[in-house]
């Protein structure tokens, strides 16, 4: 089976890689790719690890899981991307993540701003958008 974030590969040799060790992620989109796959398997650990520590979610980490985990996950679609390159220190990555809620098929349509810290990429929140 694919790995959930939506490349060919399995995910023994996709997500599970970032899963395991954040600082194997080297492109703000890998970890796009890898915080979606995380969402599809309501891992709060790691949607946690990869957040900036300003903006990190952690009092809602119980309730982000349980919504994940209460919706059906679809698919990911990386719509564009700016910077977040392995030598750039910031970038941008604006996607649509589909799922079922409800019976209701919902989009999450977000350019998101990722940035490193400790030198490993991680989510900052909502890019400006200008
Ligand atoms: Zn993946």
């Amino acid at each position: 089976m694919n790995c959930r974030c939506g490349s060919t590969k399995k995910y023994t040799d996709c997500c599970k890689i970032a899963h395991a060790n954040l600082s194997a992620v080297t492109t703000a989109e890998q970890l796009m790719r890898s915080r979606y796959s995380a969402f599809t398997m309501a891992n709060g650990e790691y949607l946690m690890k990869s957040h900036h520590s300003s903006t990190r979610p952690i009092k809602e980490k119980k309730a982000i899981e349980n919504w994940a985990k209460s919706v059906s996950w679809i698919r990911l679609e990386v719509l564009e991307t700016s910077q977040g390159h392995p030598t750039d220190d910031k970038g941008t990555v604006t996607f649509n993540a589909y799922y079922f809620e409800n019976g209701k098929v919902e989009v999450i349509h977000e350019k998101s701003a990722f940035i490193r810290e400790d030198g490993n990429w991680v989510y900052l929140g909502l890019a400006e958008t200008k």
